[in-house]
């Protein structure tokens, strides 16, 4: 049975080299062990793509949240 854990993560908006210039994004660090992603955009679907970034690097099975959600 799997361990879900709650993992607070931060995120703040940035902006991103892209192709054609910088474009805004998001990052996003896990508090627990520092590991953040970057993501083009800033809508929800942005942190959700970061979250599952984070998911591959870090060494839990983790269930990320903000303070927003
Ligand atoms: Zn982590």
């Amino acid at each position: 049975m799997a361990r879900t854990t709650r993992v607070l993560c931060t995120v703040e908006e940035t902006e991103l080299e892209g192709d054609h210039g910088p474009i805004d994004g998001v990052v996003v660090t896990c508090t627990k062990c520092g590991e953040s992603a970057e993501s083009f955009g800033t809508s929800i679907a942005s942190i959700r793509r970061c979250f599952i970034l984070l998911r591959e690097q870090c060494d839990e099975e983790n269930y990320y949240t903000t303070e927003d959600e």
